[in-house]
């Protein structure tokens, strides 16, 4: 593994600069290495895809295990020094590109295991991307993330950290938090610690929902306004006789009006989304 000496090596004579615009911290610790590399359990026939490189912290290792592995680098600087590094393994594929703009189905009809120290300033999008997007070509993702966006993605109601993030990660994956890494395993060091998850894709959403989207709708919209009871958070925006209306049917359906979004479950904002798609042209 690179040390700090040899990583600042590399970039004064490629003349590169580190971008903290695009979230460019390089894992300097094999310890921490070693052990994400463990928690992937990579199987040989595995095909993975990682996101965000580097300068291939992770990416010899996962050559080593994998079937495939397709290395996504934004920047072209570094995709070219990693693919130059690495180009004896016939199996690994840098692919220079935004992993926002990559369609999964292109690269392999099999499912991928996504493996990545994620780019902090994009870190919600990428998964978002990945979950909302990517994932039927997608069975299991182990991302490095700020240690505040691990908590709010496996976080429980009536939590402090009980966010739309954790709803919509707990939606879609059985996600838990493996480890914490210290801001110093890596470099430059991050502001922050950090933490590997493991979120792996569930079969079926976690709750049945009428419109997935207007779940996610009623969601944001509770969380937006978190300190306002969910009756109003969902009315605002109707005249008096649809407040009503609606919340005659939350009531129907046992949901407590002064409820507010960290109150309530995944299964109770289900209930909510299928009960108020009852009333007819109901629109949040
Ligand atoms: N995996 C390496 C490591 O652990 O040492 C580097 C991790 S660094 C936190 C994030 C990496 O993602 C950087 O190499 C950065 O250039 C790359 N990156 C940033 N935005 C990206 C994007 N939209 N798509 C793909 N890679 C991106």
């Amino acid at each position: 593994m690179l040390s700090v000496r040899e990583i600042k090596e590399i970039l004064r004579r490629e003349r590169i600069t580190i971008s903290k615009r695009r979230g460019q911290n390089f894992l300097v610790d094999g310890e921490i290495r070693r052990r994400i590399i463990q928690a992937i359990d990579i199987k040989p026939e595995d095909e993975i895809l990682e996101i965000g490189p580097g300068l291939g912290a992770l990416t010899e290792d996962l050559a080593q295990a994998a079937a495939k592995v397709f290395a996504i680098e934004k920047d072209i600087g570094l995709a070219r020094i990693l693919g130059a590094k690495l180009f004896e393994y016939r199996n690994l594929n840098v692919i220079t590109n935004d992993i926002l703009q990559v369609e999964f189905e292109k690269l392999t009809p099999g499912k991928l295991k996504v493996v990545g120290n994620l780019p902090y300033y994009i870190t919600t999008p990428i998964i978002a991307y990945l979950l909302e997007k990517e994932r039927s070509h997608v069975k299991d993702v182990f991302i490095t993330v700020q240690y505040e966006v691990g908590k709010r993605i496996v976080a429980q109601k009536n939590s402090r950290d009980y966010a739309s993030l954790s709803v919509f990660a707990q939606y879609f994956t059985a996600a838990r938090i493996l480890f914490s890494i210290p801001k110093r395993a890596f470099y430059p060091q991050p502001k922050v610690d950090s933490v590997v998850m493991h979120l792996q894709i569930l079969k079926q959403p976690a709750v049945a929902v009428k419109q997935q989207e207007q779940f996610f709708k009623i969601v944001r919209s509770c969380f937006n306004q978190r300190r306002k009871t969910i009756a109003n958070s969902l009315t605002q925006r109707l005249d008096k006789q649809d407040k009503l209306t609606v919340q005659q049917i939350l009531t129907q359906q046992g949901i407590n009006l002064r409820a507010r979004a960290e109150d309530l479950s995944l299964q109770d904002f289900a209930d909510i989304e299928r009960a108020l798609s009852k009333k007819e042209g109901f629109r949040l």
